[in-house]
């Protein structure tokens, strides 16, 4: 069994060829990869994401004061009972180690 002398000629036509739908493989290559591009400049423009709050693990948090430091007197604190920077359920009885007194 021997191959045809023109394999080679043979892909390279192929890979000029048109499809039945007149575009050829190479234009539509090239207008994925273009495409493409297209996709990760619009990722790239968006506004980076809001960062993740830490764990109540992470900061220690506890429901309860620490001497006269809590939550509802923290910077951080979002009534009625969030926190800017830990996650989860906050009360305003409780605190962490981020605490920040209020300005
Ligand atoms: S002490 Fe401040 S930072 Fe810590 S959980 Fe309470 S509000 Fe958030």
């Amino acid at each position: 069994m021997s191959k045809p002398e023109n394999d080679a000629a043979t892909a390279h036509d192929s890979m000029n060829a048109e499809t039945t739908s007149g575009v050829s493989r190479r234009a539509l290559v090239a207008g994925f990869a273009a495409a493409s591009v297209g996709v990760a400049c619009l990722a790239m423009s968006r506004p980076a994401r809001a960062q993740t709050k830490m764990s109540q693990a992470d900061a220690k948090y506890q429901d309860s004061p620490k001497g006269s430091e809590k939550c509802a007197g923290c910077g951080l604190f979002a009534a009625p009972d969030a926190c800017n920077a830990v996650d989860g359920k906050i009360s305003p009885e409780g605190w962490c180690q981020l605490y920040s007194p209020k300005a």
